[in-house]
């Protein structure tokens, strides 16, 4: 078998067999739901409804505010309680939308097609984006928005990302093997929607039971199925692009410039759905894991489920947790209130003992450089990490920290136990912001 790879990266504990052989539950809908106008890139969705409106499922409670942005809807039944600042993933306080279940499960009206993939490309593109689907992989870009690429770019190839290969998940192994069809289905119609030649799926080898239902389904829908060597972070974009067709995405540019689009199978899965049963992003598949939890497992859950929901429905903590991180150990968001709920791009809630939490303490830097090494993008996180603790914003940007892909493999392999990710997200952050200014 032969199986594709990219230079860099980091060979982290998977830890995957946690939850890896454990079907999806579904968890009951919340009494109350919090669902964030912004949780997606670009910009707020703007409210349509107010306090005391009765809502149904699947209706739109925030419209797309247009360009890059997404629309947001309810994903229970009942009366909005508040629209007002609550506490998100990323630690800030969003806009949202606070509504009290009346345990109805009442649905607005959803318009399918029974056989989806007769649609015109611009009714795939409507109705992903009325759906408010965003990527599911974690970044959230809004889908309809990434497929509509810059004028002269031709889609050649649609690269459907299966290879999860953040330590710990197993949402989207999960949804490949239940729900491959949908999948694969999901895949055909952004292929249709972005008018790509060809489509590949890539999965890393080791989950083998979703490379084989794939490729069982793929081979009649001329679909090819690879296999990714497993190194994190595999599914980078960059790397993945790289190991599957050996191009190359330039510093600053989008992959379409080299021909390709990339989505996400839980991406795919989220399409076929809009489009079949004309079903709105108000739920997705994630893991509940860790060694902090007393019954780790795959849940659909409904978007907007307070944190604290989950891990009680989840058997509730195992003694005092040390961290709960909302995604995976080498990217995800270290959670502080657990009445943040679940937005669309988080993929698993990782609880960690206060044991295995303290490994994590930094210490002095030894000047080892295998941050540089392991880099995937070649980048010096030590250097950049001393800017950004100096709020040297320029020299940050100098030395490139705009075209890091978060993938945290610096952090991991530093002996010293380094937050060097967290200070380069600050960079970014700050370079951001002053190019907004210098723009506005
Ligand atoms: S600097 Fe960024 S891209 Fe490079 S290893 Fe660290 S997190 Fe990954
Ligand atoms: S890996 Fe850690 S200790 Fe080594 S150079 Fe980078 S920051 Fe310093």
């Amino acid at each position: 078998m032969k199986v594709k790879s990219f230079k860099g990266g980091v060979h982290p504990e998977y830890n995957k067999h946690i939850t890896g052989a454990k079907p999806i539950k579904v968890l009951p809908a919340p009494n109350l739901v919090v669902i964030p106008l912004s949780q997606h890139a670009g910009a707020p969705a703007e409210p349509l409804v107010k306090k005391g409106d009765s809502v149904l499922v699947g209706q739109e409670v925030g419209r797309s505010a247009g360009g890059i942005s997404a629309a947001v809807h309810a994903s229970v039944s009942g009366t909005v309680l508040q629209v007002e600042p609550r506490p998100s993933i990323n630690g800030r306080e969003v806009l949202s939308v606070v509504i009290e279940n009346d345990g109805q499960d009442a649905k607005a009206p959803m318009t399918g097609h029974h056989d989806p993939i007769q649609l015109s490309s611009a009714e795939i593109r409507e109705r992903i984006e009325a759906a408010g689907i965003v990527g599911l992989g974690g970044a959230a870009f809004p889908t309809a928005a990434k497929l509509n690429p810059p004028q002269g770019c031709r889609v050649e190839y649609l690269l459907i990302n299966g290879s999860e290969c953040e330590p710990y998940l197993t949402a989207d192994q999960k949804l490949m093997e239940e729900y491959t069809e949908d999948v694969i289905l999901g895949a055909k119609l952004l292929a249709k929607a972005c008018g790509a030649e060809k489509i590949i799926i890539a999965i890393e080898a080791n989950k083998p039971e979703a490379l084989r239902k794939m490729r069982a389904l793929a081979g009649s829908n001329a679909i090819e199925v690879v296999t990714l060597g497993v190194k994190y972070p595999a599914g980078g974009e960059k790397q993945l692009i790289k190991a599957v067709l050996d191009r190359e995405v330039p510093s600053h540019g989008l992959p379409a410039q080299c021909g390709v689009l990339v989505h996400n199978v839980g991406t795919a899965w989220a399409v076929a759905k809009a489009c079949r049963y004309g079903q709105p992003l108000i739920e997705r598949v994630i893991t509940v894991t860790g060694d902090g939890v007393k019954e780790p497992a795959n849940y659909l859950v409904r978007i907007g489920t307070p944190i604290k929901d989950i891990i009680a429905a989840a058997g509730g903590f195992v003694g005092e947790p040390g961290k709960v991180i909302a995604g995976g150990p080498m990217m995800g968001l270290a959670q502080f209130n657990l009445d943040a709920p679940i937005v669309k791009g988080v993929s698993g809630i990782l609880v960690l003992s206060d044991k295995v939490a303290k490994e994590f303490d930094p210490m002095p830097c030894i000047k080892c450089a295998r941050c540089v090494d392991v880099c995937p993008v070649y980048l010096m996180p030590v250097t950049i990490e001393k800017f950004a603790m100096n709020a040297m914003w320029d020299e940050a940007e100098d030395y490139g920290a705009m075209d890091c892909i978060e993938c945290g493999c610096c952090t991991y392999i530093c002996p010293s136990k380094r937050g060097l990710l967290t200070w380069i997200r600050l960079a970014k952050t700050e370079i951001a912001e002053a190019h907004r200014r210098q723009t506005s």
